[in-house]
């Protein structure tokens, strides 16, 4: 990796100039973009920035195989316990070594299902010419993506690996696992593996496959299952079209349009004191809130699991209220931080990310305790944009008139 040698062109002999090529070179120092971006919470801690209420513009699904369908086939409905009786019957543990079919880990997705979507749907999408831009957004990603970017000023253990691409006037966002990521999870104990199956049995508990159905806990659980949204927003000056996978949605909500329909479901460790809970707020509340803020889902409801497995108490978050929660506490994150950030963040890679190319990926690194850095990659092993998708947008041109004879 060579850290910025997208300068390169600079060091080269000035009498070989021509004047355009002098013109441009004052052109780009005087531009010069920045090498690295301060993650510091205290540099962003200014009013909350100009965020636009986020419009869902679309859905999909990924089955049982993974395959994808642009419907909502696998969108489940918001089917909580009754309200009166002591704690649900939730056995979070049931299934886990007989009824349990994992995603595979080793296969990269990358943007690719997104993108499948995306050029299904260019039509509704199209963009200003005079921009340059064949789809009207600066920005394209996985929510998953802004959530960690979101978090980065407050996050102390994981870093992160975010590589962009620009493509026809819109920047392309995909993560690649880093080094200390993949360690960890080619190493993860058989706890945490047991936790992250729990916190899919407990949607399993939650969800019914009809609005007025009830759940079935009898069945399978299968991570390839999962139903997306797909959300167009604005952040400062940044246009952004991100998709997220959605828990499900409440049928009896009472804001009955997505996204704020839609429920995000959570497991937690039940709490015992209030410096535990404090800490829950710290540092859970802080990923939950990021998570569920940015695609606009209004509701989060959390499953406190006792130390055998079972649900212990339900509790439900408004995503709007956590701010409240949390501001009595001197110690905790702002709101405000981690979207000044996400938007300096934004700007940065606007900056930095010049060249119309989706073979040249810019890598965007970040480690706790230093600012983010950037390298850059030429057809290498980092480009993520693949060739179905780059020839499905080239393809594209003005329609030409039908002249009948
Ligand atoms: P999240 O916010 O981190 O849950 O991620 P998104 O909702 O942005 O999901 C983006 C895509 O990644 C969707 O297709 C998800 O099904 C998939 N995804 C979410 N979490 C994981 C994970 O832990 N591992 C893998 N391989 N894919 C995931
Ligand atoms: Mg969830």
């Amino acid at each position: 990796m060579e850290p910025g040698v997208c300068f390169k062109k600079r060091d080269r002999g000035d009498e070989k100039d021509t004047p355009e090529d002098r013109a441009v070179k004052s052109q780009k120092s005087n531009a010069k973009p920045p090498l690295t971006l301060p993650v510091t919470p205290s540099r962003y801690d200014a009013p909350f920035p100009f965020y636009r209420r986020p419009a869902e513009v679309g859905r999909f699904s990924l089955d049982s195989q993974r395959r994808y369908h642009g419907s909502a086939q696998q969108l489940r409905y918001y089917a909580p316990p009754p309200m009166e009786g002591p704690v649900p019957g939730f056995d979070l543990r049931d299934g886990y070594l007989d009824r349990y079919v994992q995603r595979s880990e080793n296969v990269r997705e990358g943007l690719d299902h997104l993108l499948q979507w995306v050029a299904q749907n260019r039509k509704q999408l199209q963009g200003a010419e005079e921009k340059g831009q064949l789809l009207n957004t600066d920005f394209v990603t996985w929510r998953g993506h802004l959530t960690k970017v979101l978090t980065t000023p407050y996050e102390k253990q994981d870093g992160w690996l975010l590589a962009v691409s620009l493509f026809r006037g819109t920047l392309y966002v995909s993560e690649f696992e880093t080094e200390s990521a993949k360690r960890q999870r080619e190493q993860r104990s058989e706890l945490l593996k047991e936790l992250t199956y729990m916190g899919y049995k407990f949607e399993q508990y939650m969800c019914a496959d009809t609005p007025d159905g009830i759940p079935d806990p009898t069945r399978v659980v299968n991570t390839n299952e999962g139903f997306c949204t797909v959300i167009r927003t604005r952040l400062g000056t940044h246009s952004l079209l991100f998709s997220g996978e959605v828990d499900c949605t409440d049928p009896r909500s009472p804001w009955p349009d997505p996204p704020s329909c839609y429920v995000e479901l959570k497991t937690s460790k039940v709490m015992h004191s209030p410096a535990q809970r404090r800490s829950f707020y710290r540092h859970k509340m802080i990923k939950w809130w990021a998570q569920s803020f940015l695609p606009g889902v209004s509701r989060i409801v959390a499953g406190y699991r006792g130390p055998d497995g079972s649900v212990v108490e339900l509790e439900t978050f408004e995503t709007m209220k956590i701010f409240q929660l949390i501001r009595e506490d001197p110690g905790c994150w702002k709101p405000a931080v981690c979207m000044n950030f996400c938007a300096a963040f934004l700007s940065f890679v606007k900056k930095v990310v010049t060249e119309d190319n989706p073979k040249l990926v810019h890598l965007f690194a970040w480690e706790p305790g230093h600012p983010v850095s950037f390298s850059v990659h030429h057809d290498s092993e980092y480009t993520f944009l693949p060739d179905w998708y780059v020839e499905a947008l080239s393809s594209e041109k003005p329609p030409t008139p039908q002249i009948p004879d």
